[in-house]
């Protein structure tokens, strides 16, 4: 039975909405990143036609051409970690974090030598300080997912062009024009990662909001168990696998004996009280790894079970017998109370479907009663 099957519980731990988070940082950072890289391809192919780089320096320009295309490939190629743990998303934004402002030192790097070769013409220039500028912006709103990724990126492409520029005297105008879009840049990307972040928290909210609702609609609020209708769901599944020749389960019905004295003599707060003890002590007899188990109303309980007839008959009289010896702790009165017992393994020919099975089943538990009570009372198998 899954996890999130055997008992209803309260939300997603800490450690899992961190987990959550990272995985979202690591999937939307690997998203944005995967255009990016061909973007300085297309880059370098524009300068290097309009600056003639194919004629003066063609072993360059191919080499240049073919450091974009690795690094861009490189790019799609680390692909986050499928399922991975914190500490695996954490390793691969560490190595991701080394290889994507790679291509910005490339470009930074080409940037700088078209600022200071004198062979390339004037509208060169401002063509390849344009896309610097646009790189840069694309950068520092694209990388909000990680705001020290888009700092070093956006460092690495504007610094090298920001040095070259102030040191070129006819440049000084540029240069301060840059280093104002430089200054307008950094805010932006404080806001960028700002508002990512506040988008993940909503986001996370939502899904929290939602866990919790889905928890209550399918809880029972005095005993924390399941409720009927989430039982009645799984007990409709279960019949069905096993229908089309999955794995055989068993019901068992328990129906507390006397109950209305336990109320009349020691209160309704020590009834209750007694619900929630017995729900519990319900919990540690059968293994959580195959039965599921609900309050379908007042004092009776259901539980379904993965397994074989003998081994629920064996649980639930292991059960019975406990509860005779140990008394409940029932806000703090010790209350003793037997219990009956109904029980029956899903035959598809003879039970149809999960409510045939329940209705036998209830049966037994009604017959249980009417031997005497305190006992385990299991529907006889067909062939036997
Ligand atoms: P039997 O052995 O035939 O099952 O006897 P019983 O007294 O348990 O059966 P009956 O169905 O007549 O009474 C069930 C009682 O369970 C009635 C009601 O007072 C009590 N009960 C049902 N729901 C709750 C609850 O949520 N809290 C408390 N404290 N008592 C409850
Ligand atoms: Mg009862
Ligand atoms: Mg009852």
């Amino acid at each position: 039975m899954k996890a999130s099957d055997r008992r209803a519980g309260p939300g997603l731990p800490d450690s899992q909405t961190a987990d959550w988070r990272l995985r979202q940082v690591v999937g939307d950072t690997y998203q944005l990143s995967k255009v990016g890289g061909f973007l300085y391809l297309f880059g370098w192919a524009v300068i290097a036609w309009l600056g003639g780089v194919m004629a003066f320096a063609p072993r360059v320009a191919l080499a240049i051409f073919a450091g974009f295309l690795v690094l861009a490939w490189l790019r799609l190629w680390m692909r986050p970690p499928a399922e991975g743990n914190a500490a695996a998303y954490r390793r691969w934004l560490l190595h991701f974090a080394v290889v994507l402002p790679l291509a910005s030192a490339l470009w930074a790097g080409v940037q700088a030598w078209i600022l200071l070769e004198g062979r390339f013409d004037g509208e060169t220039r401002m063509v390849s300080l344009i896309a610097t500028i646009g790189y840069a912006t694309v950068f520092a709103n694209v990388y909000s997912t990680v705001r020290h990724l888009a700092a070093v990126g956006v460092c690495v492409l504007f610094v090298p062009t920001l040095v070259v520029l102030w040191s070129q005297p006819e440049d000084r105008a540029l240069a301060l024009a840059v280093s104002f879009y430089g200054l307008y840049l950094a805010g932006a990307l404080v806001r960028s990662h700002a508002e990512y972040s506040r988008r993940l928290r909503l986001d996370l909210e939502l899904r929290e909001q939602r866990d919790l609702y889905e928890n209550l609609s399918r809880t029972d609020a005095l005993t924390g168990v399941f409720n009927r209708r989430h039982f009645t769901a799984r007990l409709d599944q279960l019949a069905e696998r096993a229908q089309q020749g999955g794995p055989s389960f068993c019901l068992l019905m328990l129906d507390v004996d006397h109950f209305k004295q336990v109320n009349d003599r020691h209160g309704h707060v020590a009834g209750d009280a007694c619900l929630k003890a017995l729900a519990d002590r319900m919990q540690r007899a059968f293994d959580p790894q195959r039965a599921l188990l609900a309050r379908l109303g007042g004092e009776e309980f259901g539980v379904l079970f993965e397994g074989t007839g003998a081994e629920a008959l064996a649980a639930g009289e292991a059960l019975r017998h406990d509860l005779v010896l140990r008394p409940l702790d029932c806000d703090g009165q010790r209350i003793t109370v037997t219990v009956s017992i109904g029980l029956g393994e899903f035959d598809a020919p003879v039970h149809g479907d999960g409510e045939g099975l329940y209705r036998a089943v209830d049966m037994a538990l009604y017959e249980a009663k009417g031997q005497g009570r305190n006992r385990v009372l299991a529907l006889r198998p067909a062939n036997a």
